[in-house]
């Protein structure tokens, strides 16, 4: 490090100004605290380098929670994007969820406006090249020009950059996505400070002229007729538009050959790429080797903006050669004649392994160290998003001396995303999943804000005038339950001519209207013509009422499990226990409790490779613990 001058003293710094840096920064400084917000370019801060869409399966969740806690995301997509869409509506609730398709540079431009527009946050363009420690604390960072910006608590958001290479083919180019420059010198620094670092990849299809496409030969994926907004700020006439189409073709055999006849021309399978990439967003290669009894496979072309005619081809993303890459998508239903705008690649990177922070997103071996999104070992705007937010939350409630905000898995998918990668062993980019929820009925898109808002106003990110509104919400959903609750209906001509319309089955005698609510063709607002003391009430409210009192049963019995589950949580494990001490514990489970160190038996029996004999052991250690 060469002479450094100190150019500047704040609270927070944010490395980072991807999904998870705007996250990070805006919720510490919305919490009071001076913060800088650094990128190597500012004019990709919330840059999509892959798929122009936000949400989607157990995403869109992520998205509502987000938003529940005052974050930004779901108020950004809310006015960018070209379409929305509730997916998987032919299930139950619990995986019903929003996905919409982002105008990505739109996106950028709000997020920045948004950032330059926030009380005590700075943007600042430049690499960070170092971190300083004083006795395992940080107290500043360092640019690649030598300026010190001193700091009570820094936040890693360093995303696909560090140390990054693009491959297709034998194109090796040392950068970071879409051209522009990698980090080159913080990998370094954090082995340093004793930080392991990993390789990870990822990869990216090409983009495409539309001049060049013939949807003709595609099928037209249109969006919802009734927009639903991502944030529970927003209601849908506030954010309605006309909206864009994607469109649906297919991979054929002739594709698949192209493939496997080129497959040694892969850096992904000549071995030149080192990275571990993401099982659940596979590569067109990865596809056609892994599943080879398939003859065909769904693509989705997707608009990438209003203002521009590139367009996103979804699922061929792949790191073959580009004379290869051309014929393969030219074999495509309505993609004869394409040309590119960008070629697609995959991308190497360094990140770490979770399990060297704590629930909190802060470094175990290093105090006030935070770090967040892909940089951890996941993959996805909405993951790197969520983690965003709560290493913000606690970089500032670090600096406050208040309690870090952590979820458990029974209140968020913030709770199990994060639980997941700091507990479990993960060996690739880490995607989220509504299976990965065992509590996932509780834990629906719809009702995020009932599950998280009052983090959200307890941190002080959201504000008094939102939490009254979502108050007046919550007392009017409950005042509306208890009265379906007292109403009986009996076998009287209008209810039973109703229900027969309905295709339900005719009263024989006196019902509550819960129960009829709770018959699968039934619905709360189906009953409105009977109900006449009815209040008028929101769209959202309804909804809250008719879920709540159509799967109450399901809810109370998973209620149940989430009481099991909080008591093995209540169990704490105190932080300097000495595991070699814990009599009849396998070496297997005490080195994995060793690189862990579990909070509470809950987690400790969630480590893989634990088993329920090593919990019993603990737990019969503890019992006689005298610390
Ligand atoms: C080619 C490609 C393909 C992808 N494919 C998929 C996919 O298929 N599915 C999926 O879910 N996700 C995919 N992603 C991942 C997705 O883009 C990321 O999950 C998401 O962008 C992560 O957000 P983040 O905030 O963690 O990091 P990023 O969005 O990567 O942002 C990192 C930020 O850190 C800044 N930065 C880095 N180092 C420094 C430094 N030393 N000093 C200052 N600033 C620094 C950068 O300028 C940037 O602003 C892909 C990403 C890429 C690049």
């Amino acid at each position: 490090m060469g002479n450094l001058y100190i150019a500047d003293e704040v609270d927070v710094c944010v490395i980072g100004a991807g999904h998870a840096g705007c996250e990070a920064a805006l919720a510490a400084a919305r919490m009071g605290l001076k913060t800088i917000l650094f990128a190597l370019n500012l004019d990709s801060i919330a840059m999509m380098p892959c798929n122009p869409h936000i949400g989607g399966s157990s995403k869109g969740h992520l998205v509502r929670e987000i938003d529940a806690l005052g974050g930004e995301m779901g108020k950004n997509i809310d006015k960018t994007y070209l379409q929305i869409k509730m997916l998987n509506t032919g299930k139950g609730p619990a995986v019903y969820s929003l996905r919409a398709q982002a105008d990505k540079a739109k996106y950028h431009t709000e997020m920045k406006k948004v950032l330059e527009n926030t009380e005590n946050l700075l943007i600042r363009q430049g690499e960070i090249a170092d971190i300083i420690t004083e006795d395992n604390k940080v107290t500043g960072v360092v640019s690649e020009s030598n300026a010190l910006y001193r700091c009570k608590a820094a936040v890693i958001c360093s995303g696909t950059y560090l140390q990054a290479r693009c491959l297709y083919g034998d194109t090796i180019i040392e950068s970071g996505p879409n051209g522009l420059r990698r980090s080159e010198k913080l990998s370094a620094c954090l082995e340093r400070l004793g930080i392991k670092l990993f390789r990870y990849k990822t990869g990216t299809p090409a983009r495409v002229d539309a001049k060049s496409v013939d949807i003709s030969k595609m099928k037209a994926q249109p969006g919802d007729e009734r927009v639903i907004p991502f944030s529970f700020e927003n209601i849908d006439k506030d954010i309605s538009k006309p909206q864009y189409d994607c469109y649906l073709t297919y991979t054929n055999e002739e594709t698949h050959n192209i493939i496997k006849a080129n497959l040694d021309r892969s850096p992904l399978y000549s071995g030149v790429i080192e990275g571990t990439g993401p099982r659940y967003c596979p590569s067109i290669e990865d596809k056609v080797v892994r599943f080879a009894d398939k003859t065909q496979h769904q693509i989705f072309v997707e608009p990438e903006g209003e203002d521009t005619n590139e367009m996103y081809i979804q699922g061929m993303s792949s790191s073959l050669p580009e004379d290869v890459q051309l014929a393969m998508y030219r074999t495509i239903p309505g993609l004869e004649n394409v040309r590119f705008t960008r070629t697609a690649y995959a991308i190497e990177y360094d990140c770490i392994d979770a399990n060297q922070l704590k629930l909190s997103l802060e470094f175990k071996n290093i105090h006030g160290l935070f770090s967040a999104g892909q940089f951890n070992g996941t993959s996805g705007y909405e993951e790197a998003a969520a983690q965003g937010i709560i290493s913000g939350i606690n970089a500032a409630a670090y600096i406050k001396g208040i309690e870090p905000l952590i979820l458990d898995r029974s209140e968020g998918y913030i709770g199990v995303l994060i639980d997941d990668i700091i507990t479990k062993e993960s060996r690739e980019p880490y995607r989220m999943m509504t299976s990965r929820a065992e509590y996932r009925l509780l834990l629906r898109q719809d009702n995020a804000d009932l599950r998280l808002t009052e983090y959200g106003y307890k941190y002080g990110l959201i504000s008094q005038e939102r939490y009254d509104r979502f108050l007046a919400k919550k007392a009017a959903i409950e005042n509306e339950i208890k009265r379906v609750s007292k109403i009986n209906f009996g076998p009287a001509d209008e209810v039973n001519s109703l229900l027969e319309g309905l295709g339900s089955s005719p009263l024989s005698t006196g019902v509550n209207m819960g129960d009829i609510i709770k018959r699968p063709e039934i619905t709360y607002d189906m009953l409105a013509p009977i109900d006449t003391e009815r209040p008028d009430l929101s769209d959202e409210v309804r909804e809250q009422v008719n879920i709540q009192i159509k799967y109450e049963g399901y809810i109370a019995r998973q209620m149940k499990q989430v009481e099991a589950f909080k008591k093995l949580e209540a169990k704490k494990i105190p932080e300097d226990i000495d595991y070699d001490n814990v009599m009849g514990l396998r070496l297997e489970a005490t080195q994995k409790f060793k690189s862990v160190r579990p909070v509470n038996i809950g987690q400790a029996s969630r480590i893989s490779g634990v088993s329920p004999a090593d919990v019993n052991m603990l737990l019969v250690y503890l019992n006689g613990y005298r610390g």
